[in-house]
This record gives C-alpha cells, structure tokens and sequence, in this order.
C-alpha cells in the first residue's frame, strides 16, 4: 500500500482524498461499500476512515479500512486516537493495524466518548497527538502519519497562537502531513497557512472540505466546529433550504469554487468530509477534475 506522503510527494496536480466513518449497522456497511465504489470511479489519490468517538469503532475502523484498500486498490489511512488505551493497549492496536497491511495513519487526540464533554487521558496513556505520534515514532513503527489541524483555532486552544505551537509539536514529532478541520472562507485557510509557515511548519497541509446536504447542518457545523461562513452562502442556501434539487447544485457549486480557489492557492489536494454518501463528493471531484 503506498504511503500517504508519497502520494503528494509524486502528484502531476492536486490529490483529491475522501473521508468516511465505520457505519453502525451491516446494511450501513453495504451502501458504505457501494458509496465508495461510485467514488472510485474519480479516481481519488487515497481514502480514510474514521474512529469512533472514544475508540469505540477500533475493530471496524481497522477491517473497513483494510477491506476498502483491498477492494478498491486504494491507498489508505485508519484513522487513530489516544482515547480508551494504554501505552500497552495502543501498542497491541498498532500491531494489529499494521499486520492487517495498512501502512498510514491519521493520528489523533481524540474526541471524548458522547456524552462526556471533556477529554480523559487514561492512566498509562496519551493527553495529545504529539505524544501520540512520537510514541509510534519511538516504538518503530514505520507508519506515514497524519495530523489534524484547526484553521478557526481548536475549541479547546486559548489562542491560535497556542493552537499553532502544539501544531509544531505534531510535526516535530512526525506528523507527514496535515489534513485541515472543515472551513467555508478560503481567506481564513489562507491567513492560517501564512502562520503555519512563519511557525516553520513546512509539510503538505490538506484543506478539509464538507459539502452541505442540508441547511440544519449549518447550525450544527458551527457549534462543532465553530467555524465562519460567508453571509451570501447562508442567504442563498436559506432562500432554497425546502428545494432540494436547487440546494443541492447550489451547494456543490460553491464547493467547487471554493476548491478550485484553494487549489490556485496551491493546496496539494482536497479532503472531503464524505459522510459516507457519493452523490455531492463526487460531482464535486468530476467538476474540478474536467
Ligand atoms: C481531519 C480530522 C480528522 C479527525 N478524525 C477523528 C476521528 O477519526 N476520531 C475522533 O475521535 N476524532 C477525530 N477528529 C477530531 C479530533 O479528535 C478532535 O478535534 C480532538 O479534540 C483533537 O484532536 P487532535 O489530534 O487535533 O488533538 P491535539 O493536537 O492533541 O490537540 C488537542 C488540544 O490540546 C492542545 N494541545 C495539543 N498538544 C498540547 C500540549 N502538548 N500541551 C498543551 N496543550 C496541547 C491543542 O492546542 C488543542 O487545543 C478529527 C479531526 C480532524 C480535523
């Protein structure tokens, strides 16, 4: 399985990536299966998968990811988190995701189990991703890893300033890339990428694009995330939030402007936020790649 790194490292033009999450049930699984089957057709440089909020997708994260790579000779990442594990245990999961062929990894902190508002580092365990990624460093294995990173600053950070300087952290640790949290104003990315640099932070960073399927997801996206967006997008989504048909190509289109706009700006590829459904992630990809 190639390696994340390298894919960006040999890209002829930017590397379009898709994101997805382990479904709760088999028949979740089959339209996963088939989701990703339609997005294949675009040809995309690798895929992910996510891990449950408190680990609690661990087996089906390493599986899914490993079955998609296999069926679809698709590079791709597991992703990873110090949620729920010890040194010990998070060394018998590391083991496991490597010997199931998976050579990439997007290592993360964690969000807390639902229900628990605040991240618990577990006795023996990991408080963040920079201790994460060195553990893995140190241990030997020789997985390509990512890291996430928060244009709008991290909920938790004080300050992007403090946010940029753990952000170091990951990348001295060894964090190849960065894949960004989901934004709406490219001028927000771009001022951030501006900092990321003048913080010596050199590796590829990977603009995270979610496309809005419904207008509630708006409000939802802003307390998740807690990030901006443009008055006109807000207005003329609302002004069609009961029209499906019109919000949908509406909302595509401003995806792909704002990719292609990123894309001129030099981002080395485009991270869709998938939520497993095909039909927005790929239109989106089909228009910027004709
Ligand atoms: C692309 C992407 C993919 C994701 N995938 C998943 C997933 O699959 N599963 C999941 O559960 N969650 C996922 N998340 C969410 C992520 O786990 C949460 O945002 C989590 O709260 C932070 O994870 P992190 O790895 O960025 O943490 P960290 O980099 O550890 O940062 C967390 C907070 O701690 C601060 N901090 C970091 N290091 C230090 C330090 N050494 N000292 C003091 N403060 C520090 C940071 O400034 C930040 O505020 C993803 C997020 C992104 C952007």
């Amino acid at each position: 399985m190639k390696k994340i790194l390298e894919i960006y490292k040999e890209a002829k033009g930017p590397v379009y990536s898709f994101e997805f999450f382990p479904p709760k049930t088999p028949e979740g699984e089959t339209k996963l299966f088939e989701a990703v089957g339609e997005l294949s057709k675009v040809e995309p440089g690798y895929i992910t998968v996510t891990y449950g909020a408190g680990g609690s997708t661990r087996e089906k994260t390493i599986r899914i990811t490993s079955e998609l790579a296999k069926k679809f000779s698709l590079p791709a990442a597991a992703h990873f988190t110090c949620v729920g594990g010890n040194r010990d245990e998070i060394r018998v999961i590391l083991k496991q995701i490597r010997e199931s062929g998976i050579e990439n990894l997007m290592a993360l902190r964690g969000d807390p189990p639902k229900g628990e508002g605040t991240f618990k580092k577990v006795e023996g365990g990991f408080g963040y991703a920079n201790e994460l990624i060195s553990f893995i460093k140190d241990e030997g294995f020789d997985f390509c890893m990512g890291a996430a990173c928060y244009p709008e600053k991290h909920p938790e950070a004080p300050s992007l300033d403090f946010d940029l300087d753990n952000l170091k952290r990951k990348v001295d640790a060894g964090a190849s890339y960065l894949v960004s949290q989901l934004f709406f104003k490219n001028s927000i990315f771009a001022s951030f990428l501006d900092l990321i640099r003048k913080k010596g932070i050199s590796i590829p960073v990977i603009p995270g694009i979610m496309p809005i399927t419904s207008f509630s997801q708006i409000e939802r996206f802003k307390s998740m995330a807690a990030c901006e967006f443009p008055d006109k997008l807000v207005a003329d989504l609302e002004e069609v939030k009961d029209k499906p048909e019109e919000f949908y190509k509406r909302s595509v289109q401003f995806s792909v402007n704002q990719c292609r706009e990123l894309v001129q700006m030099g981002a080395p590829g485009i991270h869709l936020y998938t939520l497993n459904q095909s039909p927005a992630s790929l239109d989106i990809v089909r228009e910027l790649k004709s």
